[in-house]
């Protein structure tokens, strides 16, 4: 039987109308949500993700600042506009569009973002909260991911889970939300021996690798739910996943398309940041 698809437009669309819910009312206590989004250089696919960024913002009712800097900037000039973003009160999300350009300290960058700012949830504060449990931002992929899982009605606890990929923004932080979720995860890498074998004993799978096709159809447990984080070109252009898809729905109970899965919740979950901050600010 043909597995359930889990739609990231759908789950985007309902979490969108509920940040349009929640602006509305932040605005009517006078306060009006705004992002910023800092874009160094001109990397035309970052370009693309922050025009996406802010059509969701307007969407929503959320203010959208860009903030361009030349591909030449340098560290102390993205550092200072950083900190004026950080002193401007009506400034109530800061995300650095990634990659910078090789000059630039990435970590320097993302460590200068104010904690109650940092809706990308990268910033070490975060990260730190987030693994002892206390309220931060969540990392906005890994999220997205928890959120899909949640939508099927399965329960998590106990569900042995297992995460391809331990990249800082997608691998680790799916881990330990997983683990918070009660689940018991297993974490594969490129020097992990026995992967398929791995895969094969998952309930829950979430590939976050990077190669097409990577998790193949004998990877899949029957009834698993599989979540593909994996956006990538295939020989023809199109956009596909890690997993393959047509294979692994003959097996799963439950699956994320690529494209209109992982990566729409992702952009969803700014959304719930940005407002997250916002509401923390007012109250502050
Ligand atoms: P990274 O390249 O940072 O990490 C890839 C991970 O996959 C690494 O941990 C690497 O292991 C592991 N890996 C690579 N090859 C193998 C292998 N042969 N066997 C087992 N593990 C392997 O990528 P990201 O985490 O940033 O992104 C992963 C994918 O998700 C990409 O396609 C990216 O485009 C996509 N993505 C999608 C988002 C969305 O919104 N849907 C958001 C962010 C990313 P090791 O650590 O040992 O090198």
């Amino acid at each position: 039987m043909a597995a359930q698809i889990i739609s990231g437009k759908t789950l985007a669309a309902q979490v969108k109308e509920r940040m349009t819910g929640e602006t509305e009312a932040l605005k009517r206590q006078g306060v009006t949500p705004c992002l910023a989004v800092v874009l160094v250089g001109d990397d035309p696919a970052s370009a693309v993700y922050v025009r996406g960024k802010q059509k969701d913002c307007e969407e929503c009712g959320i203010r959208s600042l860009l903030v361009r800097l030349p591909a030449e900037a340098t560290q102390q000039q993205v550092l200072e506009r950083l900190a004026a973003l950080a002193a401007d009160g009506a400034v109530h999300g800061i995300l650095v569009q990634l990659p910078l350009p090789r000059h630039i300290d990435e970590r320097a960058v993302i460590a200068a973002i104010p904690p109650e700012k940092d809706v990308d949830g990268f910033t070490p504060v975060n990260v730190g909260r987030m693994v002892i449990g206390e309220e931060c931002f969540l990392p906005c992929t890994p999220a997205g991911c928890i959120e899909m899982l949640k939508s099927t009605g399965q329960p998590l606890a106990g569900k042995h889970a297992v995460v391809i990929g331990r990249s800082n923004i997608v691998g680790k932080p799916a881990a330990i939300l997983l683990l918070r979720e009660n689940a018991t995860v297993t974490v594969c890498h490129s020097r992990t021996q026995g992967l398929a074998q791995l895969c094969r004993s998952a309930d829950i799978l979430v590939a976050a690798v990077g190669r097409e096709g990577f998790v193949t159809g004998d990877m899949v447990k029957p009834g698993a739910t599989v979540i593909d984080v994996g956006i990538n070109r295939n020989a023809e252009g199109k956009l596909c996943g890690d997993v393959d898809f047509a294979a692994a729905s003959e097996k799963a109970a439950f699956i994320t398309p690529v494209p209109g899965g992982v990566g729409l919740m992702t952009r969803a979950m700014l959304l719930v940041n940005t407002v997250q901050a916002a509401r923390m600010q007012a109250r502050a």
